[in-house]
């Protein structure tokens, strides 16, 4: 079923995990769609199934999204095809190891595609919506944006930065008829465990949510508008108390005076 009144959905990492899924439920609900990944020969079997399953039209891109003069042409795709009116920002990658066990290369790296891409797409997604006045971007956070302590570093605190960016762009496009959402999901069966070396088969299977499920209920949270969206999360009343305490903060956290428990005792 083809229902071209949804427009078009721009899709990163889209040849496996999450991003594939998301193509697939997209399709399903009638979105035509753009597929984006460095596996371009995988995204054109993805986009056949999808065109034959559904009677959606599929465009491939391949791009490399650490490479700056390929996200640039996302950028672009994002800003003139007037057409498109989802974008899931979800291409991302994990480290192998810990958060001393890696080198610059691998450090630039995820960088570059988990946050300078990231960034640089939403706001261009966001600008390009905003114009337009109507349009939907799912940032693909984590939950280690909230817990630091238990992962890798520099992965970590890319999904945090996302996930402050993604609040802060709500903030700026939601009066100009735009919906952002950050999605943060627990441990997901997809790839990404296998290509950063990490087996998730070792987490307990009650832990381990499916790629399906994953998007079944970030799209869930989507369609009530909401702009975080944390599936595994069964307590929501865990995540507004947090919120509350972070907000409750905010009249303390920029002041003339220095605390109390800071100033220096003068020797008389
Ligand atoms: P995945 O199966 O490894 O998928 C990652 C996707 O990103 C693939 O399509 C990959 O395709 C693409 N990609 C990787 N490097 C790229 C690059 N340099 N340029 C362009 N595309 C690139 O992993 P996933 O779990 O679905 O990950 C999707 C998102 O979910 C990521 O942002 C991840 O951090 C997030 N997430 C995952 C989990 C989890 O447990 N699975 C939990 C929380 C958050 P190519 O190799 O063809 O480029």
């Amino acid at each position: 079923m083809t229902d071209k009144i949804q427009g078009t959905a721009l899709i990163t990492g889209a040849s496996t995990g999450l991003g594939a899924v998301y193509a697939d439920r997209l399709a399903k609900r009638g979105h035509d769609l753009i597929l984006v990944a460095r596996n371009g020969v995988q995204l054109e079997k993805r986009a056949t199934k999808l065109r034959t399953d559904y009677g959606v039209a599929v465009d491939v891109i391949a791009a490399d999204l650490t490479k700056s003069d390929d996200v640039t042409r996302i950028e672009q795709r994002l800003i003139d095809d007037t057409g498109i009116a989802l974008f899931v920002n979800n291409a991302g990658m994990s480290l192998n190891g810990g958060t001393l066990e890696n080198g610059t290369s691998e450090i630039q790296t995820i960088i570059a595609l988990n946050i300078t891409a990231a960034a640089r797409l939403a706001i261009a997604a966001g600008k390009a919506f905003a114009a337009r006045g109507t349009g939907k971007i799912v940032n693909i956070a984590s939950v280690l944006a909230l817990a630091p302590e238990t992962f890798e570093g520099v992965y970590s605190g890319s999904k945090a930065f996302l996930l402050n960016l993604s609040v802060s762009l709500a903030n700026s496009v939601r009066e100009r008829g735009v919906l952002v959402q950050a999605v943060l999901p627990g441990a997901t069966r997809t790839e990404i465990w296998e290509r950063s070396g990490k087996d998730i088969d070792t987490f307990p299977a009650e832990m381990v949510m499916d790629a399906g499920d994953l998007v079944d209920a970030a799209l869930t949270g989507l369609d009530r508008g909401e702009e975080v969206t944390i599936p595994p999360l069964a307590d929501e009343g865990q995540w507004d108390a947090y919120q509350a305490a972070r907000l409750a903060m905010g009249p303390g956290l920029s002041r003339r005076e220095v605390a109390g428990r800071y100033r220096t005792t003068q020797a008389a």
